[in-house]
């Protein structure tokens, strides 16, 4: 089983790092064929322009059609590419996440910080998660396909739809691993 971790910007060492930490063959993607050797995938976080510009029209319908097909994980601009409907601007997504996400929602002062959130298990309990966020954006509605995760404060911070999932914040740069364990527990 290899997992990707696509390369183009942002930090891409981290989740390969903590993927490794975790006992996950992992493969830097920095072109999309790729994606053809990969069984699933981790979208980092970076700007999420940025990675449109660099994949191109081609590079976007090949991750179009991988995260319709396979399990992908995405991060902060990771999660937006991953949306269906992306404001403040307004650009394209995926659209593998029935979610809208309003990018650099925290606004300037408040830009990056570290909070604690809630991690919710199975059974609806939660427990606390320090989280990370670095110019993130919001969820701003959900699907009735999705499910929560983690929120924080009132906010749905990391979200799952079928064998895709998606956190605002930064789960590679703290110590806890739950988040990064859940999407490998996807992929078996
Ligand atoms: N603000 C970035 C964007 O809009 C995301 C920031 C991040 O990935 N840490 O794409």
């Amino acid at each position: 089983m290899k997992i990707g971790v696509l390369a183009l910007q942002g930090d891409f060492d981290a989740h390969r790092l903590r993927l490794e930490q975790l006992g996950a063959d992992v493969v830097l993607v920095r072109k999309p064929e790729q994606l053809d050797g990969v069984d699933g995938l981790v979208i980092p976080g970076g700007e999420s322009g940025t990675f449109l510009n660099l994949l191109g029209e081609a590079g976007f319908e090949k991750l179009r059609q991988f995260v319709h097909a396979k399990p992908t994980f995405g991060t902060c601009a990771g999660a937006i590419l991953l949306a269906k409907v992306v404001e403040n601007p307004k650009q394209a997504g995926l659209g593998a996440l029935d979610i809208t996400i309003r990018r650099n929602a925290y606004g300037r002062q408040i830009d990056s910080s570290i909070r604690t959130g809630q991690l919710l298990n199975e059974a609806h309990q939660s427990s606390p998660l320090e989280m990370v966020f670095i110019r993130a954006p919001k969820i701003e509605g959900l699907g009735s396909g999705v499910e929560v995760l983690a929120t924080e404060r009132k906010d749905p911070v990391a979200v799952r739809q079928g064998n895709v999932m998606a956190a605002t914040f930064h789960p590679e740069l703290t110590e806890d691993t739950r988040i990064h364990q859940l999407f490998l527990k996807m992929l078996k």
